[in-house]
């Protein structure tokens, strides 16, 4: 899950991260009130769940009330379009309204696990403000990197290494390791998945404080953040992502126009491979799990023929846990429900697939029976 820089300052801060002040605003009018408390100079930052807003005109240094003003009002409602966007943008529906910071010098903060090593890292360099994959595609021995035991958590040796690295001046190092180790703290208790701060900034003060957050949280431990969850922004997000997160599926929604139902992340994997071998495109990712419940295949099955894009669906499903028959009375209902008029395609092995087979036979659906994953991928690209 991804929340906005403004939720991720202040979750920070709560840890000790230096944030500059800043306060939200979603009308012209907060954003002027907001200015007034920062002494009528302030930035104003769209907020949306996207970097690459200040290269964008995303982030605009406003010196008086009359430029907050107009800054503003010419980003709220704006279709924000920035390298990490899309070419479709994002509509910015909420500002940060924030202290205006003398920067001396940015710097890169980054903290992340390592699959490989299964440990988090935290990556530091003095190439702060620009894409961080640019230095680490061109100059990767400008990055430092701390790989961090579990056990020990980040070490204040480690941190004041990374922050010796950074050449900072005498006094700032030590705020720069502190930094470090409050921006630790925070992502292990908050269960982040991704901790970046991206500029780090040297103030002319001598202060190290984050100019820009970004903080994404592991999904499977949100049940334990019930204070994460409401930080969701619905606007943000695709509806049928966060339709399927109801149901407990794993969606993710891509650009094909075939939709797929699968059971198992392995399969759905293999499904759209398949699908891509064959020529086609898969137009999103499903995994219904395991031990589905009609309701739930119901749900999938609506996800997916809610999306425009999609000109038939592919069910591939196994059924060890899951029952055929169970998937097959899914299908059946949320066909009926939905009145499907587009091709389909069911391919059901293993536990009561006769069953299964039956249900769908007697239900009156046009449907297309596959044999095998590359039969069924075949006949699905054919009638798309
Ligand atoms: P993004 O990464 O989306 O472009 P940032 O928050 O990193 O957005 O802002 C981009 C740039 O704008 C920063 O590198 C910094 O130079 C400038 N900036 C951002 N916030 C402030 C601030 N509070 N005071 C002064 N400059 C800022
Ligand atoms: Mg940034």
């Amino acid at each position: 899950m991804n929340i906005h820089e403004y939720q991720a300052k202040a979750i920070l801060a709560e840890f000790g991260v230096k944030v500059p002040r800043g306060k939200v605003a979603f009308t012209v009018e907060e954003a002027v009130e907001a200015a007034k408390e920062l002494g009528g100079k302030a930035v104003v930052k769209a907020q949306i769940h996207a970097g690459g807003r200040g290269k964008a005109g995303g982030v605009k240094v406003s010196k008086s009330l009359e430029e907050v003003e107009a800054n503003a009002r010419e980003l709220l409602g704006k279709r924000l379009v920035t390298h990490q966007t899309g070419p479709q943008g994002r509509i910015v529906r909420r500002l940060l309204i924030e202290e205006l910071t003398n920067i001396q010098k940015e710097y890169y903060i980054g903290l992340v696990l390592d699959r490989s090593q299964g440990r988090l890292v935290m990556m530091a360099s003095q190439e702060g403000g620009v894409e961080i994959e640019e230095v680490a595609a061109k100059h990767p021995e400008k990055i430092f990197r701390e790989t961090i035991d579990p056990l020990t958590g980040l070490t204040p040796f480690q941190a004041n290494n990374l922050a010796y690295k950074l050449e900072l001046p005498q006094d700032a190092v030590k705020k720069a390791a502190q930094f470090m180790m409050a921006l630790y703290n925070a992502y292990v208790a908050k269960d982040c998945s991704i901790a970046e701060i991206n500029p780090l900034v040297l103030t002319a003060e001598g202060d190290i404080i984050a100019l820009d957050a970004k903080l994404n949280f592991d999904d499977n431990a949100l049940y334990r953040h019930p204070e994460i969850v409401s930080l969701r922004d619905e606007d943000e997000e695709d509806p049928k992502e966060i339709e399927a997160s109801k149901y407990g599926l794993s969606y993710i929604a891509l650009d094909g126009n075939i939709g797929c139902m699968v059971n198992g992340a392995g399969l759905a994997m293999a499904t759209m491979d398949t699908i891509k071998y064959y020529g086609g495109e898969p137009a999103n990712f499903l995994d219904v799990g395991g031990g589905a419940s009609e309701e739930k295949v119901t749900a999938a099955f609506k996800i997916i023929l809610s999306d425009p894009k999609v000109k038939g669906i592919l069910v591939n499903i196994f059924g060890g846990i899951m029952k055929c028959d169970v998937i097959a009375n899914g299908v059946v209902a949320a066909a009926k429900q939905v009145g499907l008029d587009k091709p389909l395609v069911v391919r059901l092995e293993g536990t009561n697939v006769e069953a299964g087979k039956k249900i769908l036979n007697e239900s009156g659906l046009k449907l297309v029976a596959a044999d095998s994953l590359a039969d069924a991928a075949q006949k699905i690209v054919a009638l798309v």
